[in-house]
């Protein structure tokens, strides 16, 4: 779960948790506070139409006390026209005055009717001497719901007689109906038989009763309150009582609950509107704020995967809060890291090269081995052969001195030389294999002094002059008298100029130049040895110095040789502190040169 997410959720829970706590408390304290106010206003209005009734039937009953006492001391002419009047005077509230005498009998009739009432109760009942008001029934007159009141006519506290008012409930349900109260849904009067004496729907008064209904229970039980119930109709509503004891009516008013409590669902309506917009204001909130708390640890997560990849950038500092100090303590660290990464890849640089110079060296090495694998292998099949010739002459003309069928003396004589010929081949063979082992190993002991060139010029062209003589090759020698003398070992240079002069010899045909030169050169002595021979092909002009390496090594090869004469004499130079150097064209000749250093007095 992201920091963000939790961020959002702890917002929400410590937000919307208490809110929603403090929004439903002020809900519920509102709905009961308006409840109880609505029901007060029920209450309220209930009272005061019961009052604006017991105003109206007091007033009644006022009139018909105050005419009765009238009709007492007042002529029956004149007390006709007064009734006449005041039933004029009160249009709509009164139908019919009408007096009876003692036996119930009609003496008089607004209405003009005559009869005899005397076993009415209003008749009966006043003549006790009580005023008297009927229930509301609908008039036999009129067809209308009335009530008939009556009182009796005393003169001297003696009963005369009974005036009687035929009084229309009409103008009372007008009064009610013209009550203030409110948007209510219904009034209406019962009797206490929960006969319907009053209600908005004339039609239904005195013909229907209503009894599967709280109110009208709780009312007829001659109770006052209010509740919530299911009225006549199936509705859900809230109803308050009032019994009217005078009358034994039962008044209901009643409001359908959704209208008296509109308020409350308004009030929920906007609660929950006003929750909505806060829960989304706080998810806002914590959306803004969670980003800008986020936003830099992101940056540091970003940074901390760039230099894990290496390619960090500094982190830019936003705020100078904890992240902020956390952010600097980062780019240092990276920083430090990053040089200490440099150091690392400097030095794994260094020892990569180290390895690749090592590796180069062991190739080398390696290639050296093989060379000398091979030079191995060249020395085994060189010493196979050229032990093998000279061994092979020995043990043939030895063989042919041990039978005895040859006396011929000269004969044995050509054996004898053969013999020592081939012992002084395997002798030089050996030697040259010595002394290149020597050399090679550093171990060839060198006695550098003074030495003139001439004397070992002389000594080499010694050796070399039988075999010049055979092939009739002119050997020349430019060495000038003043020569500056050498440094060097006398014995090892004469074993150079005898290689180099004997090549020179091998390989020029009879009749070819050989020329020994020498002379005073700026850097020492420059020694030449030229001939007019073969020549070697420009490829192998580098060869030729290695151990073994002979330009014709095939057993065609008719000339002499084991192909260590040069890298002898190399050797031996290269101990003097020079080298030997070769110009060659094929059937042009060769000319080897090399420098020796003079011989300092000093
Ligand atoms: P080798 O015993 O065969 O003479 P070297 O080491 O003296 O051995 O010479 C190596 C090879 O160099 C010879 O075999 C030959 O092919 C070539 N070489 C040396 N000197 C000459 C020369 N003066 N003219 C032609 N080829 C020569």
């Amino acid at each position: 779960m992201s920091i963000r997410f939790e961020l959002i959720v702890f917002f929400l829970v410590i937000s919307v948790i208490p809110l929603s706590a403090v929004i439903y408390a002020s809900y519920d304290y509102s709905k009961d506070a308006i409840r109880g106010s609505v029901m007060t206003n029920l209450v309220v209005a209930t009272e005061n139409t019961g009052r604006a009734i017991d105003d109206w039937m007091a007033s009644r009953k006022e009139d018909i006390r105050i005419i009765s006492t009238i009709a007492g001391s007042t002529e029956k002419e004149k007390l006709a026209g007064y009734l006449y009047t005041f039933e004029n005077e009160h249009q709509g509230v009164y139908e019919e005055f009408f007096l009876l005498d003692k036996n119930g009998n009609i003496t008089f009739s607004t209405l003009n009717r005559t009869g005899n009432a005397g076993k009415e109760p209003y008749f009966t009942e006043t003549l006790r001497g009580n005023l008297y008001i009927s229930d509301v029934s609908l008039s036999s007159v009129t067809g209308l719901p009335e009530i008939i009141i009556t009182n009796p006519i005393k003169r001297n506290d003696t009963i005369t007689g009974v005036l009687g008012a035929r009084v229309s409930m009409e103008n009372l349900y007008t009064v009610i109906e013209s009550i203030d109260i409110g948007k209510l849904g219904e009034v209406f009067i019962v009797n206490n038989k929960g006969e319907l004496i009053f209600h908005e729907n004339r039609s239904k008064i005195l013909l229907e009763k209503i009894n599967n209904n709280l109110a009208v229970k709780e009312v007829t039980y001659e109770k006052r309150g209010i509740g919530e119930y299911i009225n006549y109709n199936g509705e859900d509503v809230l109803g308050s009582y009032y019994w009217l004891p005078l009358y034994r009516w039962g008044l209901i008013v009643e409001e359908n609950k959704n209208e008296a409590y509109a308020e409350v669902l308004s009030l929920g309506r906007l609660i929950v509107g006003i929750s909505s917009i806060a829960v989304f204001c706080v998810i806002l909130l914590a959306f803004f704020i969670s980003k800008r708390l986020t936003k830099p640890i992101d940056s540091l997560k970003n940074g901390a995967h760039s230099l894990v990849s290496g390619h960090f950038k500094t982190i830019p500092i936003s705020s100078n809060n904890e992240i902020g100090e956390l952010t600097e303590i980062f780019n240092q660290t990276a920083k430090e890291l990053l040089d200490i990464r440099k150091k690392l890849e400097t030095k794994i640089e260094i020892a990569n090269k180290d390895l690749e110079e090592k590796n180069r060296e062991l190739i080398i090495a390696n290639e050296e081995l093989k060379k000398l694998d091979s030079l191995k292998s060249d020395f085994i099949s060189l010493v196979s052969h050229e032990l093998k010739t000279p061994l092979s002459a020995i043990r043939t003309s030895a063989e042919f001195l041990e039978s005895e069928e040859v006396k011929d003396s000269n004969v044995e004589k050509e054996m004898l030389e053969n013999i020592i010929l081939s012992t002084d081949r395997l002798t030089r063979l050996i030697n040259n294999i010595l002394d290149l082992s020597k050399i090679e190993a550093g171990k060839m002991e060198f006695h550098f002094e003074q030495v003139n060139f001439h004397e070992i010029a002389k000594v080499a062209l010694e050796n070399i002059r039988p075999l010049a003589l055979k092939k009739n090759i002119t050997i020349s020698i430019e060495i000038p008298d003043n020569l500056s003398p050498v440094l060097g070992d006398r014995e090892k240079l004469i074993i150079v100029l005898n290689n180099l002069i004997g090549n020179a010899l091998k390989f020029t045909q009879n009749e070819g130049r050989i020329l020994l030169s020498a002379k005073d050169d700026q850097d020492g002595i420059m020694v030449r040895v030229e001939d007019t021979g073969i020549g070697i092909e420009n490829d192998k002009l580098v060869k030729i110095f290695d151990k073994f390496y002979q330009v014709d090594s095939t057993s065609r090869r008719k000339i002499g040789g084991s192909g260590l004469g040069l890298s002898i004499s190399s050797g031996i130079i290269k101990a003097h502190g020079s080298e030997i150097y070769v110009e060659s064209e094929p059937g042009a000749g060769s000319n080897f040169f090399f420098v020796l250093k003079k011989f300092d007095k000093r």
